[in-house]
């Protein structure tokens, strides 16, 4: 494939009014997420898996079974602060009860299919759900300090195919379920026993989310909302929304909703500063422009100086890292809160692209960091298991094909 830099002087297309990205287009892309919709939360035994029911919804399936609201409180803290996945442990539930729960309900965990541990302590979990489908979770352990990221997968697969993305390979296999979301980040604390979720302040292992694995958040929002207001509840998991960060590849309609209702950290896959580039590296430029994304960046409720919007910016060879791209995306992004994430890029198997050079790495930093921005290079975690950004592929969509193509597997 050939990228070469344009000649002409006008980089990035004229935004057209926030108010052209109307209702109408949320709602279509809502319809269409429903389209990817995950199976339906009961067994085939008939148990229902209580993971990922909001409040309200867990009120509304004991009060059917004729139990009390408060019930809702106490089974909450059982599931989601004390971790329990077993009725008979949630010792402040009389026998009776518990045994009437266990007959009706489940609390479930995405199983473990494989975990991989790297030689930096990067940890690779693949989870795999209820109808077979599976999608990689990663833990990244802080080095200095006793605390880590869990990047958490949104969707198996994506619809997107941006062209340095293995998982964008994959084509889209179907959403994942609010249950399998916040199914992940409790897998991943079983596999470390952080149990009962610590309080306030206190020191957490698993201390960040970032929702930066496979798929698209912004194409599945309903359960990524569903997942992460779960996730941030003081009675259970208690996250703060400053400790998760949402990362697009610029679905704006959706980006002012999740900025209202969720409050999270934003995270912007930009890789390009010019259109025509751009179109070519994250397809979904072609109908979310540059100038429109910034925009949205713009008007993002949560950012402030104390939050700022990171924008990825994955470092290709001689693609998009010349000194001329790092001048125009400071230009770009100037008064907007925010800091710049340089990636190195992860190259994966039947991948086209070369990383920058250490050299020209530094220079591009350099440039954005003498504008005021932060612009630390994240060095790539997990290489050697294929757990680095970019890296993560399935092989669900596989089992589904009938003829034997050629396909890039993950090793
Ligand atoms: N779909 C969302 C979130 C998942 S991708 C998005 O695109 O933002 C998470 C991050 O990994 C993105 O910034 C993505 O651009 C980056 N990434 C994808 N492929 C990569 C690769 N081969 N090397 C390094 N980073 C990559
Ligand atoms: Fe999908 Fe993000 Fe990969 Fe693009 S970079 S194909 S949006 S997962």
């Amino acid at each position: 494939m050939s990228i070469a830099p344009p000649l002409y002087a006008r980089p990035v297309r004229e935004a057209a009014s926030a108010a052209a990205l109307t209702d109408d287009e949320r709602s279509r892309i809502l319809a269409k997420s429903a389209q990817f919709a995950p199976p339906s939360a009961v067994l085939p035994d008939g148990r229902r898996d209580l993971v990922g029911l909001s409040r309200a919804e867990l009120t509304e399936i004991l009060t059917e079974i004729g139990e009390k609201p408060f019930r809702t409180k106490q089974l909450w803290h059982w599931i989601y602060h004390q971790g329990a996945t077993d009725f008979s442990r949630m010792s402040s539930i009389a026998r009776p009860l518990q045994e009437k729960l266990a007959e009706r309900f489940v609390v479930g965990r995405p199983q473990a299919a494989t975990v991989q541990t790297s030689r930096d302590e990067t940890r690779k979990f693949l989870f795999r759900f209820r109808d077979g489908q599976e999608a990689e979770t990663v833990y990244i352990p802080d080095r200095r300090e006793d605390r880590g990221a869990v990047c958490i997968s949104s969707q198996v697969g994506c619809t997107l195919s941006c062209t340095f993305c293995h998982t964008g390979t994959q084509g889209l296999v179907r959403n994942l379920g609010a249950a399998e979301i916040v199914g992940q980040f409790m897998a991943a604390r079983d596999s470390y026993g952080e149990w009962p979720s610590p309080k306030g302040e206190t020191p957490r292992l698993l201390s960040t989310i970032v929702l930066m694995g496979m798929g698209e958040p912004l194409y599945n929002y309903e359960n990524i909302a569903k997942a992460m207001k779960i996730i941030m509840d003081g009675e259970g998991i208690g996250l703060s929304r400053r400790r998760i960060t949402l990362s697009t590849s610029g679905v704006i309609p959706m980006m002012d909703q999740c900025g209202e209702e969720l409050g999270i950290n934003l995270a912007i896959s930009l890789h390009a500063v010019r259109d025509d580039l751009r179109d070519e590296l994250v397809p979904l430029n072609r109908k979310y422009p540059i100038a429109e994304l910034i925009a949205a960046c713009r008007r993002y409720p949560a950012a402030s100086n104390a939050r700022r919007i990171t924008f990825e910016y994955i470092m290709l060879r001689g693609v998009n890292d010349s000194e001329a791209d790092a001048r125009e995306l400071v230009r770009l992004i100037s008064g907007i809160p925010a800091k710049v994430n340089l990636i190195p890029f992860n190259p994966w198997p039947g991948s086209r692209f070369q990383p920058s050079t250490r050299e020209q790495l530094d220079r591009f930093a350099a440039i954005v960091m003498d504008a005021g921005f932060a612009s630390p290079i994240r060095m790539p975690r997990g290489r050697d298991i294929l757990a680095a950004c970019g890296q993560l592929r399935t092989e669900s969509q596989r089992a589904r094909r009938s003829s034997g193509a050629p396909d890039v597997q993950k090793t």
